[in-house]
C-alpha cells in the first residue's frame, strides 16, 4: 500500500536559527516516524530577503528584475541545506533541491511569477528511496531556464502547488501562530483560534488582510481541493484545518486592512479611473459609488502611482481603514453593524456587502475600536448567547 504523503512548509521564523531548523527537524521526523512520505518546503530565515532586497536597494531602487530573483533565492537555499544536514546528522536521509531541480515551472513575470506546472518525477524518485525531500520555496524555472519567485510570502503557494502536483493528504503550514484567528489578536485581545474554516470564508480574509496565509496559496489549495492546516511551529496543537466549499459559520471572523486610501472622483470619471488602476496593476479593493460621490479604495503603497497618474481628476484623497466581516450572514448584520458602530462613536463612512463579506470603511484611528465592537457582537456573543441567531430569527 501506498504511504500517505504530506507537504509541510515553514516560514522564515520556524527557520531563523541553528537551534529553530534542529526543533523543525524533529517535526518532520515524528511525522516521517508516523508512517508518512515527507515533502518538506522551507523559507528563507527570517529577515533574510529583506536583508537582501535592501542590498539590491543599495546598488538601484529599482534592480533588474531577472537578478533580483536570482539573488531572492539564495535565501531559501541556505535554509534547505541546513535543514538537510540537520536530518543527517539525525540519523535521517534527506535531499535539498531548488526550485528548478524540483521542476517547478513558472511564466515569465519575474519577481511575481505563477506556476504554471510541477514534473513531480524528481522528487517521487527520491520519496520512493525514503527520503525526506526539502524544496526551496517562492521559487521556480521559466520556460527559459531562468530563475523566477513567485512574490512575497510566496512559500506557501510553492507548499500547496507541490500539496496538489504529488497529492498529497494534507498541506501543514508552519508558522509563528497557532492557527487562523477570529481577528488580529495584537487589535482584539480576546481573538479566537478557528479549530476549521471553509476556503471561501478563508480565501475572503486572506484577501481582505489576514496575513497568516498569502492569498494565491488559498485560492491554489481551494481550486485543487488541498486540505490545509495552519500550525505552530512552537506549540503542539491542532491548528486550523482550512477545508471543504461550504461556508461553516454565520460570522467567521473580521479582517483588517490598515494603511489604505480612499481616492475620490466625479462620478462620470469613475470607471476610468477603474480601469486606470487596472492598468498600472494595482487593485481596487472597495468601489464607492453614490448620488453625490465616487471614491475607490487602494492601498496606500500604490496610491501615489495612481495619483500621479490620474492627478488633477482627483476631487479628495484621505487614509482609511477597512474592515470586513467574512461569513454566510453578512447580510444579516448591515444595520446592526452601524448601530453598533454608532454607538460606539465610529463613523462608517461606507459599506460594501458582498456575497460572504461586508465591508466597512472607517477612519484609521477608529479601526481599532471598530474591531473590537464587532467582535465583541458577532463573535464573542454568537458563541455565548447566540446572538446572530435571535437577530436573524426576529428580524
Ligand atoms: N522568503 C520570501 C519572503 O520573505 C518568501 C516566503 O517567506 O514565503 O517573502
Ligand atoms: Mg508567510
Amino acid at each position: 500500500m501506498k504511504m500517505p504523503l504530506i507537504v509541510q512548509k515553514f516560514g522564515g521564523t520556524s527557520v531563523g536559527s541553528i537551534e529553530r531548523i534542529h526543533s523543525v527537524a524533529e517535526k518532520i521526523i515524528e511525522a516521517k516516524n508516523d508512517g508518512n512520505q515527507v515533502v518538506v518546503v522551507v523559507s528563507a530565515m527570517s529577515g533574510e530577503t529583506n536583508r537582501l532586497v535592501d542590498l539590491a536597494n543599495q546598488i538601484d531602487c529599482v534592480p533588474n528584475a531577472r537578478e533580483l530573483d536570482v539573488l531572492l533565492t539564495a535565501g531559501e537555499q541556505v535554509s534547505m541545506a541546513l535543514l538537510a544536514m540537520t536530518l543527517h546528522k539525525l540519523g535521517y536521509e534527506a535531499t535539498s533541491m531548488t526550485g528548478y531541480q524540483a521542476k517547478i515551472h513558472t511564466d515569465s513575470n519575474h519577481n511575481n511569477a505563477a506556476i504554471t506546472h510541477i514534473d513531480t518525477t524528481p522528487i517521487e524518485a527520491l520519496l520512493e528511496q525514503g527520503q525526506i525531500v526539502i524544496v526551496a520555496g517562492f521559487q521556480g524555472v521559466n520556460h527559459k531556464g531562468d530563475i523566477t519567485t513567485l512574490g512575497r510570502g510566496g512559500s506557501d503557494t510553492s507548499a500547496v502547488a507541490l500539496a496538489g502536483a504529488l497529492d498529497a493528504q494534507e498541506c501543514q503550514i508552519y508558522t509563528d501562530v497557532d492557527g487562523v484567528y477570529s481577528c488580529d489578536p495584537r487589535v482584539v485581545k480576546d481573538s479566537k483560534r478557528l479549530p476549521q474554516l471553509d476556503f471561501p470564508s478563508m480565501e475572503e480574509m486572506a484577501r481582505c488582510g489576514a496575513k497568516v496565509l498569502h492569498l494565491p496559496c488559498v485560492q491554489f489549495a481551494w481550486k485543487h481541493q488541498v486540505p490545509l492546516r495552519v500550525l505552530s511551529s512552537f506549540e503542539k496543537g491542532e491548528g486550523t484545518l482550512i477545508s471543504g466549499e461550504e461556508c461553516l459559520n454565520d460570522i467567521s471572523g473580521i479582517a483588517i486592512q490598515k494603511d489604505m486610501v480612499l481616492i475620490e472622483c466625479a462620478l462620470e470619471e469613475l470607471s476610468s479611473l477603474i480601469s486606470q488602476a487596472q492598468l498600472l496593476g494595482i487593485e481596487v479593493c472597495s468601489v464607492i459609488e453614490e448620488t453625490e460621490r465616487a471614491a475607490v479604495v487602494i492601498k496606500r503603497d500604490a496610491s501615489t502611482k495612481l495619483k500621479l497618474v490620474f492627478a488633477e481628476k482627483i476631487r479628495n484623497s484621505e487614509q482609511v481603514s477597512l474592515l470586513t466581516v467574512v461569513g454566510s450572514r453578512t447580510q444579516d448584520i448591515v444595520v446592526s453593524s452601524h448601530g453598533l458602530l454608532s454607538e460606539g462613536e465610529v463613523d462608517v463612512q461606507h459599506h460594501l456587502l458582498q456575497q460572504q463579506s461586508l465591508t466597512l470603511v472607517v477612519s484609521p484611528d477608529q479601526v481599532d475600536t471598530a474591531a473590537n465592537i464587532l467582535h465583541k457582537a458577532y463573535i464573542v456573543a454568537r458563541e455565548t448567547q447566540g446572538y446572530l441567531k435571535k437577530e436573524v430569527h426576529f428580524g
